[in-house]
């Protein structure tokens, strides 16, 4: 028998990764697809009454091993892959999608989901229970399963126009970024330009066989030809053409297809009896109205926008003084900001990187989680693991309880996708009266030591673990019944509260101490450079606010409103901008028509989380460094309330149980230096 098809026969029952072969995944994953499939049908086909037990619960648990086949494959795509695993992926992703809407489209399933949910009074469920309960019958209803058959149609069509219009729209953005090239022959006209900088723009000429340095609208090239190139006209030309994508009136134009996108949404929305689709969205966050989140943006506006306009006078006077530069357009943003930072901070990250050596950061981090939740993080070797560089853990606590298994892989080598992420090979649920423990795992790309040099880590690359490793306290302390509810399985403004929130610890003297120690002299990290690095990070922030308040009000614009009467894209985009611009307007500019986060990607209604999710932390660090960062008292209503809790229950209601209180915006505003401490 397939070794994935069968419970592992391993200490912990962690994945036998060195017994298992690549070619072992196809069929094991159409086996398990199969088993998953009976499974939902002896759901259907039970001739007793529907109830929580026998349907609700029954189907979450069901599909576990294919569950478990998928997160291992999928974890191995993105941290060890290869040619023959990208393949099966390909393969099995349709396989997976289909068998996914088979479930949401099956009629008899629902009818039993529906007929619980329509007892949920009687029933006398704990609150898990009937969180769950609603979370599976709106898996359902969402999707339009209560819809007569003519609507059921027209949301198909709705959806099928919406995908191909996603893709339009993501296709011309990206065709728009690879037509423009600006060649660069004078090297005068490179002035600025880090060295770095300017050897990728002449590899970029050579390999498309021209003469000079070549420019385009990537990131990489983009980012540091704004910030750092002295020559304002090819700046000017540069950011035009970056902010004109799908702005031209020609075949690439996104205007039409932002209008669609907008409209199909609002009228999906209301197919399915909501107001708009942002209403829509945001019945399964935290925030749950567009009112909501309205008022919390303006609210950061209001309080944000004075020190932004200061922060903008300041830049003008500072460009003024430095070149005569009168009126600051956009194009001068970045260079400006970047010469004022290198004259107030002479910070960087080779100074900090000898007080971050990996090893003691790893420690420091342990020891912050030991202090807090009284977890003991103890190596162990008797378990397998997919890379030699990956590091194995098993966690316990105080009583010496096992938690959680934790693996953490630090170095990139080929096979390994850039960034850094968390992520699990076991979810922890209670099954049949046993608390199954979880698997974490965290992967980032950190340089690797050498025979000569230990690894030492940027600052950035610090609050990078401490991120992650939030991510995965959050999945390690979970301790739910339902595995559709445990760890991360929360709403989406909600999931990044534990991450971001011991990234706080970060700044502190007192945590600090515990591993930010010289590599070579074992002195602690002068304070001076900690107040620097946080003056630094606050660095133009109401500017930085108002931009990102920008693009979620924008995002409201287009989603929280009924958008059928707009048939000006940019007329549009001119009147959702108008509390928030501080540079002049630049007539061929859209930001709509590349805006793919919102019109491609998943984030339509959801720009403001990125705000929303700084609120949380910073309101929750705050009650830390009132009662002391190390307060048990608080750490323990945190663990109770947040971390162990999962999506068990809806996050405001959680939150006020950690807090006493709802977030409020005043921690990050003084955090950031926006307001008074
Ligand atoms: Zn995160």
């Amino acid at each position: 028998m397939n070794i994935l098809n069968k419970p592992f026969d391993t200490p912990f029952n962690t994945a036998p990764f060195s017994k298992i072969k690549t070619e072992d995944f196809l069929p094991a994953f159409k086996q398990a697809i199969n088993k998953a499939k009976a499974e939902i049908d002896a759901i259907t086909n039970n001739s007793e009454r529907p109830t929580f037990e026998n349907t609700v619960a029954a189907l979450d648990f069901s599909g576990e091993e294919l569950e478990r086949i998928s997160g291992l494959f999928f974890n191995l795509n993105s941290a060890e892959t290869n040619e023959v695993i990208q393949n099966i992926a390909q393969e099995v992703s349709p396989l997976l999608a289909e068998f996914s809407n088979d479930i949401t489209l099956n009629e008899a399933l629902f009818k039993r989901v529906k007929d619980v949910y329509e007892q949920k009074d009687a029933l006398n469920l704990t609150i898990e229970q009937s969180t769950l309960l609603d979370k599976k019958y709106k898996k359902f209803s969402r999707n339009g399963a209560n819809l007569p058959e003519d609507k059921k149609q027209r949301l198909r069509e709705i959806d099928k126009k919406l995908s191909q219009l996603k893709l339009k729209f993501g296709e011309n953005v990206l065709a728009e970024t690879n037509k423009f090239e600006m060649l660069i022959t004078d090297e005068n006209d490179l002035s600025g330009l880090p060295e770095g900088a300017k050897e990728a723009a002449k590899h970029m000429a050579e390999s498309k066989n021209k003469e000079g340095w070549l420019i385009t609208l990537d990131y990489p090239s983009y980012i540091p030809f704004m910030t750092y190139a002295d020559n304002r006209e090819l700046r000017k030309t540069l950011a035009i053409a970056y902010g004109a994508k799908g702005f031209h009136n020609d075949i690439l134009d996104n205007q039409e297809h932002v209008l669609q996108i907008a409209k199909l949404r609002f009228e999906r929305a209301q197919l399915l009896g909501y107001k708009n689709h942002a209403h829509f969205v945001l019945e399964e966050r935290m925030a749950k109205t567009p009112e909501k989140v309205e008022e919390f943006l303006n609210e950061l506006l209001q309080k944000a926008k004075p020190a932004a306009e200061r922060e903008f006078n300041e830049l003008q006077n500072f460009a003024k003084d430095l070149d005569g530069t009168d009126h600051l357009e956009k194009w001068d943003g970045a260079y400006y900001s970047e010469k004022l930072k290198q004259k107030l901070f002479d910070l960087d990250d080779e100074k900090l990187k000898p007080y971050f050596k990996l090893e003691h950061v790893i420690n420091g981090m342990f020891t912050v989680a030991e202090k807090l939740y009284g977890l003991h993080f103890n190596e162990i070797h008797n378990i397998d693991k997919y890379h030699e560089d990956v590091l194995t853990y098993k966690v316990t606590d105080d009583k010496g309880d096992f938690v959680s298994i934790f693996y953490a892989d630090f170095f990139p080598r080929a096979g390994k996708r850039n960034g850094a992420w968390m992520t699990s090979y076991k979810n922890q649920c209670i099954k049949n009266g046993v608390n199954e423990r979880p698997h974490i795992s965290i992967v980032c790309n950190f340089t690797k030591p050498t025979k000569t040099k230990p690894s030492l880590l940027t600052f950035n690359e610090v609050t990078t673990l401490f991120h992650e490793f939030g991510h995965a306290l959050h999945g390690m302390l979970a301790n739910t019944t339902y595995p559709g509810l445990s760890g991360t399985s929360v709403y989406w403004d909600f999931v990044e509260l534990p991450s971001q929130v011991l990234e706080n610890w970060c700044y502190e003297k007192e945590a600090l101490e515990l591993f930010a120690t010289h590599y070579k002299t074992g002195e602690v990290i002068p304070m001076e450079l900690v107040n620097k690095i946080k003056a630094s990070a606050n660095f133009h922030e109401g500017m930085k606010t108002l931009r990102q308040l920008s693009f979620g009000l924008l995002d409201m614009s287009w989603h929280g409103k009924d958008p059928r009467t707009i048939t000006d894209v940019k007329a549009h985009e001119l009147d959702a901008f108008k509390t928030t611009r501080l540079y002049p307007d630049v007539p061929e500019n859209c930001m709509s028509t590349s805006f793919s986060h919102i019109f491609q990607g998943g984030y339509a209604s959801g720009y403001y989380s990125y705000k929303w999710a700084e609120v949380l932390d910073a309101d929750a660090f705050e009650y830390f460094k009132e009662e002391g960062i190390f307060s048990k008292q608080v750490a323990t209503k945190f663990k109770e309330n947040v971390l162990s809790k999962g999506g068990t229950q809806d996050p405001m209601e959680l939150y006020k149980r950690f807090r006493g209180k709802e977030p409020q915006v005043e921690a990050l505003l003084k955090r950031a230096g926006l307001i008074e401490k």
